[in-house]
Formats: structure tokens, sequence, C-alpha cells
């Protein structure tokens, strides 16, 4: 292909030209429901750190049933909140018609929702709309962890002469339920980050969260990682919402929140130091995290592996495959620059671990026969 995102400083432009806040604060209901209520809320960010208001007009809703947004009716209300109150207005558009209707409404900024940019066919209708538009666009990540897919969203607007962009993480849907309505998976915004670091990178903590409690930890994670901005949904009531009530918060909070969070600023040798140190423990945090979750899913494996092996009998230790397993790992880490000696410590720890959940489902078995 012949464009160069890579290493492409003009991809920032428009944030420095534009960010009125450094990070980038986007903040407002996730769905714009009366036209009281968004210049309420309008009026209300105006006292925080928000430049840049938000509000779904056309929800994409998952299940049918639920509310589908006000339609263009709710792109006046948004051009009025930017007239009262000097913010600029972005809201999701899923389709050409979308784009037409807001760029009429002089919407300042545009944003790709996670279900549309799972459709390469919609996200280059999408592209088409809008060619050699100045509006940044802003992609959030697809549903499903796919790196390549939310890449490919951001060519397809690129090669369409769009080229003022960010991506907006939020998350990605997992069929297990965690304490996230959608999962982290911070090491896809890492390698996004390290392959386009010119490429603005929003978090929208409020999908990932689908809670209010954790969205501030969240943020300073971001923040940490060197993320350029937040999207977070608020609202003046965010209980009685009418659409993803659990995860808003209100603008009081938000503001209380800014305040709170750690920034690194880049200026000074030793500041930038620190900038980059914290930076890269949070690299190693993220994967620290990973490694206790992948620990685990091991240990349940090894936990039904004891099971099985006690209901046919058979002993838990096996040599020739525990052999078996060194020699391979052995090998794969070399292709990864790690000693034979680290891969036997820490396969032996592993091993030695699987064994003591292995006995455990033995031993629950012969207490229940006592
Ligand atoms: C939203 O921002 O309200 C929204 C629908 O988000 P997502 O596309 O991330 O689900
Ligand atoms: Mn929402």
């Amino acid at each position: 292909m012949s464009f160069t995102m890579e290493n492409n400083k003009s991809l920032r432009n428009w944030l420095d030209q534009m960010a009125l806040s450094h990070p980038l604060v986007i903040a407002g209901p996730c769905s714009a429901e009366t036209e009281e209520q968004v210049l309420k809320i309008a009026h209300q960010l105006k006292e925080t750190d928000a430049t840049v208001l938000r509000a779904g007009i056309w929800k994409p809703r998952t299940r049918p049933g639920n509310f589908e947004g006000v339609g263009a009716l709710g792109l006046k209300w948004l051009q009025r909140a930017k007239e009262e109150t000097g913010l600029l207005i972005t809201t999701e558009v899923a389709n050409a018609n979308h784009v037409e209707l807001a760029l009429m409404h002089d919407v300042d900024i545009l944003w790709i929702g996670a279900r549309t940019t799972v459709s390469p066919f919609i996200v280059q209708e999408i592209a088409d709309a809008l060619r050699g538009t100045k509006k940044p666009v802003l992609i959030k990540n697809p549903v499903n962890p796919d790196l390549s897919l939310w890449l490919g969203a951001v060519e397809r607007f690129y090669t369409a002469d769009v080229q003022n962009l960010g991506v907006i993480h939020r998350g990605f849907s997992t069929y297990e339920k965690t304490k996230y309505r959608n999962n982290p998976e911070w090491q896809i915004a890492i390698d996004l980050q390290n392959r386009f670091p010119d490429l603005p990178l929003l978090l929208d903590p409020s999908h990932i969260a689908g809670r209010r409690d954790i969205i501030f930890d969240l943020c300073q994670t971001a923040l940490d990682l060197n993320y350029d901005g937040l999207m977070v949904e608020t609202h003046h009531d965010p209980d009685h919402a009418w659409s993803d009530a659990a995860q808003q918060i209100t603008p009081a909070t938000l503001k209380q929140m800014t305040i709170d969070l750690r920034i690194r600023k880049e200026e000074g040798d030793a500041v930038e130091f620190n900038n980059k140190l914290g930076t890269l423990r949070t690299k190693i945090d993220v994967i620290d995290h990973q490694l206790i979750e992948m620990l685990g899913k091991r240990m349940k494996i090894a936990d039904a592996i004891g099971e099985l092996k006690r209901s046919n009998n058979v002993a838990i230790l096996q040599s020739k495959r525990w052999n078996e397993i060194l020699g391979r790992m052995i090998l794969e880490g070399e292709d990864h620059h790690l000693s034979e000696e680290f891969i036997l410590r820490i396969f032996k720890a592993i091993h030695q671990e699987s064994i003591n959940h292995q006995k455990k489902m033995v031993s629950v078995e012969e207490k229940s026969l006592q």
C-alpha cells in the first residue's frame, strides 16, 4: 500500500490545534434524551476540564427493544449546546446518511462505534461519505479483540484522505463475565501505540467498566500509558439515564476525577525520565497482571486433569509428559531470548503448583469418602 501512516507526525496535528485541554477530555451522556438534558449537562460540563461534548443520537443496541436514540432531532440540541457553551460537539455516525446529517449540523468530531468498526463494508461507506474532510474522526476498537480490524478501519479513512484521525480504546467483548463490561486487553492498545506512536489514542473507560466505581483507575492506567485523552460518559442524573445508566458519572464527579488523576507532564530532563520510567512500569504491570491471569487459567485446567486422573485411577505424576513439556519450552524460550536455566526454574515452579492443584482434587474426593 502506498500510504505511510507509520511515524506520521501530521496525524497529531488536529489534536495539537484543537486540544483545548491536555489530555483531551470528551464528556457527555451516552444518549441525547431531551433538549433540556443535553443543555443541562453541557452547562455543567463547562465547569470541568471537558472541551468536547459527546452524545449518541443514533444508538446501536446489541438487542432490540432498548432506547435507540432520538435521531436527527438531537443534532439541533447539540448545536444549541455548542452555541451556548462553546464546547465542541461529537456524535457517533454509523452510515452515510448519519454522516450527511452530522455535517449539515456542524458536528466538530465524528466517532465510529465499536459495532461499526467490525464491518469493513460500512466503514468504507462512511469513509467514502467523509472523503477529504478535515474533521477529526475517532475510531473505536471493534467489539472483538482484533488489532488488524481496528487498524484496517483507520487505514480505510486514511486512504479516503481523512487524515485527522484518532482511536478510542473501549475494551473488547468476552463471553466469560469478568469485572469489566468489556475487557480492556491493554496489550492491544499498547501494540497499536508502538506501531503508530503518532496516532492519538483515547480511552473510553465507561464502556470498559460498565460501572462507575472503576472508571477512575482505568483513566489513571491510561494516563500512565501516555494516552492522549479520555471520553467519559457523563450525565446530570446517571441513575435515570435512558441508556448505560450504571456506568455514567456526574459532571461534578468528572471534575473531581480530573483533579485527582496524576497526569504526566513532559518537561525537563528529570521529569521526562520519570515519565518514561512510569510508562514502562505500567506496561510491565499490565503484563504481570496477564501472567497471573494465565497462570490462574492453567491451574484451573490442572484441576480438571486432577479430577480426570482421579476418576480413572491414574497416577498424578507422569514424567514422560513433563519432560516433553520442558523440552518444548526450552526451545520456545530460546526464540524469545530466555535462558534454559530460567525456563527450568519457572516451569519447575509451575509444575509443582500444578501437582499441588491435582493433589487437592484427589484429596477432596478422599475426604468425601471418609
Ligand atoms: C457509545 O459511545 O455510547 C457507544 C455505543 O459505544 P461503543 O460503540 O463503544 O459500544
Ligand atoms: Mn453508551
